[in-house]
C-alpha cells in the first residue's frame, strides 16, 4: 500500500532534520504507523544530505522499469566477450584468434586493426604470414588480455565517436556471429539488471548471419531458438526480467531497403518476441537519411499489420530534420533525439505527445555529442511534458550501468521522487511489449515501488554493495574509493 501525506508533521521534519545523513536511519517506523511519512519530502530531504555511496545505493535499491535503447552487441562488459571468447567449452565449441601484430603481409585480406577477432573457421583461410599476426585468444598473454579488453570499450577520454564507431564492433566481429556466445550475453545482462532492480529489457538483436563453429550458417530460426531457450532456461527466469527484441537495421547499408523488407516479414513471424525494429548507424552518413526509407516503409504498410518502431534519430550536436523525418517515418520513439533542442515545431509537436525520446546521458557524453551534463538537453525534455525515459544504449563499451545513468539524473539535474517515477513508468508504457504483458509490467512496478516506499519509511530497504564500473568511478571518485561497503 502506498502511503502519502502532502504535509510532513513537524515532529517528522525535526526528526529528518537532526538524524544522520544515512538514509537508512531518515525514516522512523512511527511514520507508517500514522501514515504520515511522504516519499516525496522524504527525498527531498535525502538528496540534501546523502553521500554520493548512499544516493548509488539507494538509487540500485530502487525499482526500475524497463530498459528501451539497449544494443545487446554494445552491452557484454570486456571481461564477459573474453570469458566466454576464450573458452570453448561456455561458447558453443568455437575458437577464435586476434590480431596482436599488424606486420605487412601484402594480403588483401589484411585488416589494419588491432584485435580484429576471426573464429578459426576463418583464421584458416588466411594466408600463412597473416596467420602469424594472429593469436588464440584463450592464449593472449596478461598485457594483451588487458589490451584486448581496453580496446572493445571506451575507456580514455581521448576516444570518442570516431574510435567508438569504426573500431569496437569491427574488432568483436565474428564473435558476434555466435549465438551461442550472445545468447550468454544476454543471460549476464538479465542478471545484471536483476541486480538492479529492473524488471523489463527490450534489446536489440539480430539473428540473419549467424554461424555454426564449423562456419557455416545457421538459419535466422535456428538463432533465435538459441535465444528463446536461454530465455527459458532456469537462470533465466529466476532473474524476473522480461525480455523481447527489436530488430536493428543499420541505415546507410546499400541494400539497407531490402534488409528492411526481410526484417519486417521476420518479425511479423515472430510477433511474441520481436516487438519492434529499430533504424541504427551514424547519421552523419548522408546514405542513412530517414528519408531513403518512406516508400518501402509505406509498401511495407500495405501488407503487414502494424510493426512498432524506435528509430535513432537525432544522434547529432548540430541542427537537422531527422528527428522531424522520423516521426514522419512512423516512429514512435526516438533514440538520443538530441537535436530536438535546436528545432521548435517538432519539440512542440512533441510535447504531452505519444513518442517518447530514449535518453542516454553517458553515451551522448562520451561520443562527445555534448560538452558536459548540464549542456543535455534532457532536463528540458522531462520538464515541458515530452516523454523521456533513461536507458544505456552501449553499457559494455561505455562501461556502466543503468543506475548510473539514475545517479547522474538525479545528481545532476535534482530530480523530484515523482520525476523519478515518471521516468520508470515512461519505460513501460511506452515500451513494445504486448498491451496485456504491458498492463501486468505497470501493475508490477507499481507494486514494486510502493513496496520499496515502504522499505524507505521502514528502514528496511536491503543493502547491496553495488558492482561499481569504470564510468561511474571516474565520475564520481569518492564512490570507489577507499573501504566498499
Ligand atoms: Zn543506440
Amino acid at each position: 500500500m502506498r502511503l502519502r501525506l502532502t504535509i510532513l508533521p513537524f515532529y517528522l521534519v525535526l526528526f529528518i532534520s537532526l538524524t544522520s545523513l544515512a538514509y537508512k536511519s531518515v525514516a522512523a517506523s512511527s511514520a507508517v504507523a500514522d501514515s504520515s511519512f511522504s516519499m516525496s519530502l522524504w527525498f527531498e530531504n535525502f538528496k540534501k544530505t546523502a553521500t554520493p555511496r548512499q544516493m548509488y545505493q539507494f538509487l540500485q535499491a530502487m525499482p526500475k522499469g524497463g530498459e528501451l535503447h539497449h544494443h545487446l552487441s554494445g552491452s557484454g562488459f570486456s571481461e564477459w566477450w573474453y570469458e566466454l571468447g576464450a573458452d570453448p567449452t561456455k561458447n558453443g565449441g568455437y575458437t577464435y584468434y586476434t590480431q596482436v601484430s599488424d606486420k605487412k603481409c601484402q594480403s588483401d585480406k589484411q585488416s589494419a586493426l588491432r584485435f580484429h577477432t576471426i573464429s578459426e573457421t576463418t583464421w584458416i583461410t588466411l594466408p600463412d604470414c597473416l596467420q602469424q599476426n594472429y593469436t588464440e585468444l584463450a592464449l593472449l598473454n596478461e598485457n594483451q588480455k588487458q589490451d584486448f579488453m581496453d580496446s572493445i570499450r571506451l575507456h580514455t577520454p581521448s576516444e570518442g565517436r570516431e574510435e567508438f564507431f569504426s573500431t569496437h564492433w569491427q574488432r568483436l566481429n565474428e564473435l558476434t556471429a555466435n549465438p551461442t556466445l550472445v545468447s550468454k550475453i544476454l543471460l549476464l545482462n538479465m542478471q545484471a539488471y536483476q541486480a538492479e532492480n529492473l524488471q523489463y529489457l527490450e534489446t536489440q538483436l539480430n539473428v540473419r548471419y549467424a554461424k555454426k563453429p564449423d562456419g557455416s550458417p545457421y538459419t535466422p530460426d535456428e538463432a533465435l531458438a538459441i535465444y528463446t531457450h536461454v530465455l527459458t532456461s532456469e537462470e533465466a527466469i529466476a532473474t524476473g526480467v522480461t525480455v523481447r527484441f527489436q530488430y536493428a537495421l543499420v541505415r546507410f547499408l546499400p541494400d539497407a531497403e531490402a534488409q528492411l523488407e526481410w526484417i519486417y516479414s521476420f518479425v511479423d513471424k515472430h510477433r511474441e518476441i520481436y516487438v519492434g525494429i529499430n533504424l541504427v548507424g551514424r547519421e552523419d552518413d548522408m546514405r542513412g537519411q530517414p528519408k531513403r526509407f518512406a516508400s518501402t516503409l509505406r509498401s511495407l504498410r500495405a501488407k503487414y499489420p502494424k510493426i512498432l518502431l524506435a528509430f535513432h534519430a537525432g544522434e547529432s550536436e548540430t541542427a537537422d530534420s531527422n528527428v522531424r523525418d522520423t516521426l514522419l517515418l512512423g516512429a514512435e520513439r526516438i533514440g538520443h533525439g538530441l537535436n530536438t533542442i535546436f528545432d521548435p515545431d517538432t519539440l512542440l509537436q512533441m510535447r504531452n505527445s505519444h513518442y517518447l525520446i530514449e535518453i542516454n546521458l553517458i553515451s551522448n557524453l562520451l561520443l562527445e555529442y555534448v560538452p558536459s551534463f548540464d549542456a543535455h538537453p534532457f532536463p528540458e525534455y522531462l520538464r515541458t511534458g515530452i516523454p523521456t525515459a533513461l536507458s544505456t544504449d552501449d553499457r559494455g563499451m561505455f562501461d556502466s550501468t543503468l543506475t548510473d545513468e539514475f545517479y547522474i539524473a538525479v545528481t545532476e539535474f535534482n530530480l523530484s521522487w515523482e520525476e523519478v517515477l515518471t521516468l520508470g513508468t515512461n519505460s513501460l508504457q511506452y515500451s513494445f511489449l504486448q498491451p496485456d504483458v504491458k498492463a501486468q509490467q505497470l501493475a508490477l512496478y507499481h507494486q514494486r515501488v510502493a513496496e520499496f516506499e515502504n522499505q524507505v519509511a521502514l528502514d528496511t530497504v536491503p543493502t547491496q554493495t553495488p558492482a561499481f564500473r569504470a564510468f561511474i568511478c571516474k565520475f564520481e571518485s569518492e564512490l570507489c574509493s577507499g573501504d566498499k561497503e
